[in-house]
């Protein structure tokens, strides 16, 4: 049986970040990965278009993961309007102070940089493909039986494994889990108008649409609709997909041509509020999920990942309760206010029931006007909600607290 300091169940895109800043920390980890890299069902590593925020950037960048070679469009200007309704609100990062909000990036060009700095640590051992079956916790250390019959000691175990994680099933940690009876498809495409740098979030009574600016002039695709018409999207021709996204999305960008390959995702919101038990942890998706609408799934769970880099970064025992204790701690804040944020503004604009979403969107709009709440609402949305990890900090300006 070997031994290591951590094991993390899970190689998307937060347990390959966990890994690869715990083994340069001097922590031996070991990693187990379901599905192989190669897979075209690979779940974290697939056509959807990311937007990476500053904090999540910098938090990359300082694990060494963000290199030049990697591509990715800067995030300087969000539109965002709603069908049907006069008027837009709009945030330009020079407006505060920085020179961008972050940077989009396909999930799949990310994966390639991840898993290539998983396979070439000498202190990550990459099971893959490999299921976890069980674990038995110890005083000392926790014992994990893969799928095989092979067995591995560990001081902690990291479950990593997204929505349906097996190990906070296995642990018993108590997750709240909201169905939101909608899909999202996803794909890019070419527009006839270049949009670099704009992002565009159009809010309908069916559902958000987002336009995000990919490398070499596409851009990046997620339409949110009720599971029967997303159904019958992902049966259109090509022809008839980029007429129906330019009724649903207007003719600013000119008429839309060449579409992707097309993916589609249930949206469920997820909320693990104590993610710890004894020798155990969940991070990512395995411990909150949220709607894609504030585009903030990955960031979170990258600020999860980074925090508990912290954490450990110099512990004698991965494992111990009060460490544990004090991550929990740490990250209660942000996983309650992220969840609860992205929850807010995916059931106010997605309720179709006249009022609600009609006093939302005024209050949104109101809202965003305002100075001191836009700096808010930047400051949270670029991922520098309190307490900043110590990878997070680095050379982007941080914008300052609203008074
Ligand atoms: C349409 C869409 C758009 C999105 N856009 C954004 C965005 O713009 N910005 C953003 O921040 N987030 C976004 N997200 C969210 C983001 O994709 C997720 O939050 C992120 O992928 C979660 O990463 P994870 O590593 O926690 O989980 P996952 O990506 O689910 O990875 C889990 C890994 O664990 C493996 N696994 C599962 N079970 C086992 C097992 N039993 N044994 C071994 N391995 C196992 C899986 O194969 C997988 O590799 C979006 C999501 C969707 C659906």
């Amino acid at each position: 049986m070997s031994s290591v300091d951590v094991v993390i169940n899970g190689a998307g895109l937060v347990g390959a970040c966990l890994a690869r800043g715990l083994a340069d920390r001097g922590l031996k980890v070991a990693v187990i990965e379901a599905i192989e890299r190669q897979a075209n069902h690979q779940p974290s590593y697939d056509d959807r278009t990311l937007v990476v925020n500053q904090a999540s950037l910098n938090i990359l960048a300082n694990l060494g993961l963000l290199p030049d070679a990697l591509p990715r469009e800067p995030l300087r200007h969000i539109v965002v309007n709603r069908a049907g309704q006069p008027g837009f609100f709009e945030l330009k990062a020079s407006d505060h102070g920085c020179d961008a909000f972050g940077a989009v990036i396909v999930a799949r060009e990310l994966g390639n940089v991840l898993l290539d700095a998983l396979a070439q640590h000498p202190a990550i051992t990459l099971l893959c493909p490999s299921r976890l079956d069980s674990f038995q916790v110890g005083t000392d250390a926790v014992t994990i039986t893969l799928s095989d019959g092979e067995t591995l000691q560990a001081r902690l175990l990291v479950g990593a494994d997204g929505n349906e994680s097996r190990v906070r099933r296995l642990a018993g940690l108590n997750c709240d889990k909201h169905d939101y009876g909608q899909s999202a498809m996803i794909f890019n495409i070419r527009p006839e108008k270049p949009s670099t740098g704009t992002a565009w979030e159009r809010f309908t009574p069916q559902g958000p649409l987002a336009l995000l600016p990919q490398p070499a002039g596409r851009l990046g695709v997620v339409w949110i609709d009720a599971h029967s018409t997303i159904d019958e999207a992902m049966g259109w021709d090509d022809n008839r997909l980029c007429q129906r996204l330019e009724q649903r999305f207007g003719q600013r960008l000119g008429r839309f041509e060449q579409p992707g390959r097309r993916a589609r995702y249930g949206l469920v919101r997820q909320r693990t509020e104590w993610p710890i038990a004894r020798r155990v942890v969940v991070v990512g998706n395995a411990a909150n999920a949220v709607h894609p609408v504030s585009a903030q799934g990955f960031n979170l769970g990258l600020r999860d990942a980074a925090a508990l880099i912290d954490q450990l970064t110099g512990s004698q025992d991965a494992g111990d309760w009060e460490g544990l204790r004090a991550y929990a701690r740490t990250r209660a804040d942000d996983q309650a206010a992220t969840v609860r944020y992205t929850d807010t503004l995916a059931r106010a604009f997605t309720n179709p029931s006249g009022l609600a979403n009609l006093l939302s969107g005024a209050g949104l709009f109101a809202h965003a006007a305002l100075p001191a709440l836009q700096r808010r609402l930047v400051r949270a949305a670029m991922g520098f909600r309190e307490p900043v990890s110590s990878l997070a900090r680095g050379p982007a300006e941080i914008p300052r607290k609203s008074p």
